[in-house]
């Protein structure tokens, strides 16, 4: 899944989007709780409807960010027992983010695939932290499915699918104790949540296997934030079976380019005079009509085009990447 942060992937119509193999996207809760916030969102007939998007979306919870936002002490607020209060630099209000209200605005966004609230912090937790972040990470896991079928009736009415997050630091044996628990609540998918790569940006691989070793196979296995093409192979090895990051499009907006033989940057002067297309392997709108060259130049003066173009390669890469998975 690519980031449609804000309800747009960006520098591409939902057209140009469809075209790159795209079959789902996810969208940053956050961001449109902020802006335009959910009860406009909600008028306007969802999302989708906005973008004009038939394919698949998944919100986050929003937890992701507002906790990391007021842990490395960039924005004003608290974590606590019923979630985060925080407010918002932009225009100064006061959010509440609790499971209850998080499902509240996935739903109002017009989701496909929500996810839970979970009590995510900072990487290197002590035991005991992690053991704190997992036992609230279950108890608002289940405060959300209980809101989720107690107010809106479920799967079963709303035709929606509700994953949870597995916490558990860099303690696989926490991770696996705290998917066996999530497990027995019951859910649609589960994600492993937290940091996916260590400070030396490897993929906590031991992590991620006590995670897959403890959940039902027929479920969705989303390895948030995973990444780089030779991860997101690791991570389908282990047994993942979805991603999202927001490498893609943003390499493709600094001049990195994905190709069969490995990484180009575009902005390298030797491609003033390349004439190949990006990847001769590639069938995308990009490839298929323009040089390195072009893209070059065009980058070099900071056209919007190039911009899309190198975004639709970039996207095309990876989902044909994916594809080769299954
Ligand atoms: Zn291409």
């Amino acid at each position: 899944m690519p980031d449609a942060t804000r309800g747009a992937v960006r520098y591409l119509t939902t057209k140009q989007l469809r075209e790159t193999g795209t079959e789902a996207i996810v969208t940053n809760t956050l961001h449109l709780l902020i802006h335009p916030g959910p009860e406009k969102i909600e008028k306007l007939g969802g999302l989708k409807e906005m973008m004009g998007w038939g394919g698949i979306l998944l919100t986050d919870s929003g937890g992701f960010q507002v906790f990391s936002l007021i842990h490395s002490k960039k924005w004003k607020g608290k974590v606590h027992s019923n979630g985060a209060t925080f407010k918002s630099p932009r225009e100064g209000n006061v959010y509440e983010l609790t499971p209850e209200s998080s499902i509240d605005i996935q739903i109002k966004i017009g989701s496909d695939v929500l996810v839970c609230l979970d009590d995510c912090r900072k990487t290197d937790l002590t035991r005991y932290e992690a053991e704190e972040s997992v036992e609230r990470t279950i108890r608002w896991a289940q405060r959300c499915k209980d809101h989720f079928n107690n107010v809106y009736g479920g799967t079963s009415k709303t035709g929606k699918l509700l994953t949870c997050v597995v916490q558990g630091a860099n303690y696989p044996d926490l991770r696996a104790e705290c998917a066996r628990a999530l497990v027995e609540i019951g859910f649609d998918g589960y994600n492993f949540g937290g940091f996916v790569v260590d400070n030396k940006g490897k993929l906590v691989e031991d992590e991620m296997r006590a995670v897959i070793e403890n959940v039902p196979k027929d479920t969705i296995r989303y390895a948030m934030g995973v990444g780089k093409p030779e991860d997101i192979i690791k991570a389908a090895e282990i047994g993942y079976n979805l991603f999202d990051t927001v490498l893609v499009t943003r390499n493709a907006r600094h001049g990195t380019l994905y190709t069969s033989e490995g990484e180009i940057r575009i902005g390298n002067s030797k491609m003033s005079l390349d004439k190949n297309p990006i990847d001769p392997e590639c069938n995308c709108e990009c490839c298929k009509n323009y040089s390195r060259a072009y893209l070059h130049h065009m980058m070099k003066n900071r056209e919007a085009t190039a911009q899309t173009l190198a975004t639709i390669h970039n996207l095309t890469y990876y989902q044909k990447l994916i594809r080769g998975l299954s």
